[in-house]
């Protein structure tokens, strides 16, 4: 990693890490989340909520383009199996199950509260996709697929993650919260601000954790000058990339984790977030290299690196911590919320 990365001519700061691709995790993949989950808008504070959960009451989910209906006990289970590794530690499973349904409630009390979801829901409250909302699969259907021989101990504590944490929610002044997650992050979440420009209360940067057992905490992305170029001058036709490489990046935006807020490209300010999506990488936490004819984005963490962190969750899970403790951690100045 070193020697590549010392190859190249240019990076934008120095920031070097030493990530261990260790473990190997379940074949469920661990998605990134809900960008537009807190631009959605904050629920104002004691809008009626309180606790109030109604385990009987089903809710629609958008799903393979079907608008289903079902209570959030029965579609929970399928969102814990498509979005985090089931191998994981039973607490973290826990404050994973308390973060989705949490932020189920918080599309419910939006849409309780005037606001029409999205045409791409088709009326539905939730939908499958990970990008929007949360990823899901019928954990009966996909068990063996996903898990083989352990299907059955794995559908069992996910299952019992969410029965045990039935009805508890996170909450902030009295509503449910964006509960955001993500897979891994450097050594500190992000800030919601420095990666969407909303200011969340309770969606600050923390020390995090264990990141680096994940897999995907080290990555490249090595693409050729001239498809950067097609790609960057497409999306941003005022950009001049004519001079040497080592001259288009410039004046760096760091957050506090680590992340790129924004940085000059090619004379363009860009959103790191922008530069993530459209190079397709793993987080907006990058230094860049090139060679002569290629560009190459090294990335820390995977996913937006907002709220609370899966990896995070597992090592805290390891350290003996409770779901409480771990939600506590990561959503700052909330309250756990028991069933009324
Ligand atoms: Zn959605």
């Amino acid at each position: 990693m070193l020697g590549i990365v010392l190859l190249g001519a240019v990076y934008l700061l120095p920031f070097i890490t030493t990530g261990k691709n260790t473990e190997a995790v379940d074949p469920a993949a661990a998605y990134d989340t809900a960008p537009e989950s807190v631009a959605d808008g904050l629920i104002p504070a004691n809008s009626g909520f309180e606790g109030k959960y109604d385990k009987a009451k089903k809710v629609t989910v958008l799903i393979s383009g079907q608008v289903k209906e079902m209570t959030l006990g029965e579609y929970l289970p399928g969102v814990l199996a498509a979005e985090i590794p089931a191998s994981f530690p039973d607490e973290a499973l826990k404050a994973q199950a308390v973060a989705a349904r949490t932020y189920a409630m918080y599309k419910i009390r939006l849409s309780e509260l005037g606001k029409a979801p999205p045409e791409s829901h088709k009326g539905a409250i939730l939908c499958d996709n990970p990008k929007h909302c949360k990823a899901y699969i019928n954990l009966d259907e996909k068990a063996a697929e996903l898990w083989g021989s352990k299907a059955e101990e794995y559908s069992k504590k996910i299952k019992n993650a969410v029965k045990a944490t039935d009805g508890v929610t996170v909450t902030y002044q009295n509503e449910p919260i964006a509960a955001v997650f993500h897979a891994a992050s450097s050594k500190k979440t992000e800030n919601a601000a420095d990666v969407w420009g909303t200011d969340t209360p309770y969606l600050k940067s923390v020390d995090s954790p264990g990141g680096d057992a994940s897999p995907k905490y080290s990555a490249e992305v090595t693409i050729p000058i001239t498809e950067f170029k097609e790609k960057f001058l497409k999306k941003y036709p005022n950009a001049k990339l004519d001079a040497s490489v080592s001259d288009w990046f410039k004046a760096s935006r760091r957050s506090e984790a680590g992340g790129i807020i924004d940085v000059e490209v090619g004379g363009v300010r860009v959103a790191g977030t922008a530069i993530r999506e459209l190079f397709g990488l793993n987080s907006t936490n990058f230094t860049v290299s090139h060679k002569e004819d290629s560009i190459t984005f090294h990335t820390t963490g995977y996913g937006h690196g907002v709220g609370l962190s899966q990896y995070g969750a597992r090592a805290l899970a390891l350290q003996g911590k409770n779901y409480e403790e771990i939600l506590k951690w990561y959503y700052k100045g909330v309250t756990i919320k028991k069933p009324v």
